[in-house]
C-alpha cells in the first residue's frame, strides 16, 4: 500500500478491545444482525487473569454460547468445578458459600459456580464471534476523532480508518481509550493496588478458590490467591497496596522479588513457586473506579473500560459480560430508533455499571476499611462482604434488567445494597470487636487428575511479565 493509502472500514458498531467484555459485546451484536468490527490489538490465546467466577458468571457465559456443562466426565477445559471460597487466615480457615436453602423456592439463586482457564475461555469467545459474523481487526487503535461528544471515526496503527454509527471501548482499565480520549469524570473506589500472579504447573489440592490473608490485622491488606485451572495446573497470584510496593522499590526490590517475598510467607504457596522458579509472573497496578458517565450519543464504555471491581470480589467476567448484553440491548434500540434516547441512556448508566460500584463499595467498606475488618475479625468481615455481593448479584440476576421497569428496580436494588453497605459499616466502626467463631472448614475430596468437574488509575499494563 503507498504510504499515504488508508483503508477504510465502514461498519454499524466498532468495538475496541478484544478482551471478554469486547468479544461478547461483539458476539452479541453480531448475533443481532448488526455489522460489526472488533479491533484487538494482541492475538489469541493470550495469557489472561480472572479465573474464579461469582455465581451469576455460568447463566451469562450460557447466554454467550459458551457450554457450561461439565457433569458426566465431560471435557471442558474453559471451565473447572468451584465448590467452595476457602479463607487462610493467620490463624484461622473456613470456607464461605450460600446455604443449600438458597438453591430452593422461594428464593432459587444459583449455587453453582466455575473456575475457568482465561486463556481457554477468551479463545472460545473468539471462535463464537467468528460464528456470529463479527470482523476480527488485529490492528490497534492510535486514534479517536471527534467532534465533542460524538465520535466521529477511528484511525488504527496500521493505517485503517474505521467509520461506525456505534462505537464501544471495551480497552480495559490500563487503557480505557474513550475516557481519555473524551476527559470523562470518574468516580474512583479505592486504594491503588499493584498485583502480580503466575500459572503454575502443580495439581491442585482442592476445588476451591482458596484466599489467603498472611496478615489480616494489618493496617494495610495484602492477600493472596491459588486457584485450580484444571486437574494439573493452578494461578497463583499476590495483591498488595501500591503504597507497599512503592516503599519496597524504594529500597531497591524488584517488583518480581517483592511478589515473591510476600509469596514466601504463605508455606503452600512458598512451595508451589519453589518448585517452579521458571514460571514468568505477570504483573498489574489498578484502582477500583467508575466513570460516571459510561453512554453518550454514539458511544458507550463496557468491562472494566467502564467499571472496574476489585479482583478479590471475583466479579469482573460477572460485570464483563453483564455490560456485553446490556451494551447490545441498548445500542440495537438506539440503531433502530434512530438514535439514543435518553431513557436508554440512563438503564445503562443505572445498572451493569452501577453493580460494580455497589459491590466495590462493599468490599472496600467491609474488608479493605482497616478498623471495620479490625473489629469484626476476619470471618466476620468477609462473611458480611460475601453476604452483601451474593445478594446483590443474585437480585441483579433475578430481576435482570430487559425492560425499562426492570432497569429501575435493579438500580433501586442497587442504591438499597450501597445504603445497606453504608449505614452496617459505619455502625460496626463504631462497635466493640465480635466475639471468635468456631472453625468448621472441612477440607473437599480429593482431586482427581483431569476430572472435568493512584488517584489517577493510569495504570501498568494487564499481564506485562515483570
Ligand atoms: C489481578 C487480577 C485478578 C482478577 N481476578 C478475577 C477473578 O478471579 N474473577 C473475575 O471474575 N475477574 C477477575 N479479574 C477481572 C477480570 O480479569 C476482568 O474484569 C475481565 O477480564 C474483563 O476484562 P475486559 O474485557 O474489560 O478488559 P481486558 O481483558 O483488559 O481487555 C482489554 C483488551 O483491549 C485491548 N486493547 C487495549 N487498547 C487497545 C487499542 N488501542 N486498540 C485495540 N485493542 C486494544 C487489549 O489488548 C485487551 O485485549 C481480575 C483482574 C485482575 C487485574
Amino acid at each position: 500500500m503507498p504510504p499515504d493509502q488508508c483503508n477504510e472500514l465502514e461498519v454499524d458498531v466498532a468495538v475496541i478491545g478484544g478482551g471478554l467484555a469486547g468479544l461478547a459485546t461483539a458476539v452479541h451484536l453480531g448475533r443481532r444482525g448488526r455489522r460489526v468490527v472488533c479491533i484487538e490489538a494482541r492475538g489469541w490465546p493470550r495469557p489472561a487473569v480472572g479465573e474464579s467466577l461469582e455465581f451469576s458468571a455460568p447463566q451469562l457465559l450460557a447466554g454467550l454460547g459458551v457450554d457450561i456443562d461439565i457433569d458426566q466426565g465431560r471435557d471442558r477445559r474453559h471451565l473447572f468445578p468451584k465448590r467452595a471460597v476457602r479463607i487462610v487466615g493467620d490463624n484461622e480457615q473456613f470456607t464461605v458459600w450460600p446455604p443449600a436453602w438458597f438453591a430452593r423456592p422461594p428464593i432459587w439463586c444459583s449455587r453453582i459456580t466455575f473456575h475457568t482457564d482465561r486463556a481457554e475461555l477468551d479463545h472460545h469467545v473468539v471462535g463464537l464471534a467468528i460464528e456470529a459474523g463479527v470482523e476480527i481487526l488485529p490492528e490497534r487503535v492510535s486514534k479517536v476523532e471527534h467532534d465533542h461528544d460524538v465520535i466521529t471515526g477511528l484511525a488504527t496503527d496500521r493505517r485503517t480508518r474505521i467509520r461506525a454509527s456505534w462505537y464501544i471501548d471495551a480497552t480495559g482499565h490500563t487503557r480505557r481509550l474513550f475516557g481519555r480520549a473524551l476527559g470523562l469524570d470518574m468516580a474512583v473506589l479505592g486504594q491503588p493496588r499493584a498485583a502480580g500472579w503466575g500459572r503454575y504447573g502443580e495439581p491442585p489440592e482442592n476445588h476451591a478458590t482458596n484466599l489467603y490473608f498472611p496478615d489480616p490485622t494489618n493496617d494495610d491488606l495484602s492477600w493472596a490467591w491459588e486457584i485450580p485451572l484444571n486437574g494439573s495446573e493452578v494461578s497463583v497470584g499476590v495483591v498488595m497496596s501500591a503504597a507497599s510496593m512503592s516503599t519496597m522499590r524504594r529500597r531497591g526490590l524488584q517488583p518480581q522479588r517483592i511478589f515473591a517475598r510476600q509469596l514466601a510467607t504463605i508455606p503452600r504457596l512458598q512451595r508451589v513457586v519453589d518448585r517452579h522458579p521458571d514460571v514468568e509472573l505477570l504483573a498489574t497496578t489498578y484502582t477500583p473506579y467508575r466513570y460516571r458517565r459510561p453512554v453518550g450519543p454514539n458511544w458507550l464504555l463496557v468491562g472494566d473500560a467502564s467499571a472496574m471491581v476489585d479482583p478479590l470480589t471475583s466479579n469482573g467476567v460477572t460485570s464483563a459480560l453483564r455490560h456485553a448484553e446490556q451494551a447490545a440491548r441498548t445500542v440495537s434500540q438506539a440503531l433502530d430508533d434512530d438514535g439514543l434516547k435518553r431513557r436508554h441512556a440512563w438503564a445503562y448508566r443505572n445498572t451493569a455499571p452501577a453493580t460494580v460500584e455497589a459491590i466495590e463499595r462493599a468490599i472496600e467498606s467491609f474488608l479493605y476499611e482497616p478498623r471495620v475488618r479490625q473489629r469484626l475479625g476476619l470471618r466476620w468481615a468477609v462473611t458480611l462482604y460475601a453476604g452483601t455481593g451474593v445478594i446483590t448479584n443474585s437480585l441483579y440476576a433475578k430481576l435482570d434488567p430487559t425492560s425499562g421497569l426492570r432497569s429501575v428496580a435493579c438500580a433501586a436494588m442497587l442504591v438499597t445494597s450501597r445504603i445497606w453497605t453504608r449505614i452496617a459499616s459505619r455502625a460496626v466502626a463504631r462497635r466493640e470487636r465480635l466475639p471468635a467463631v468456631v472453625d468448621d472448614y472441612r477440607e473437599p475430596g480429593p482431586t482427581a487428575p483431569g476430572t472435568p468437574q493512584a488517584t489517577d488509575p493510569d495504570e501498568g499494563t494487564v499481564g506485562a511479565s515483570v
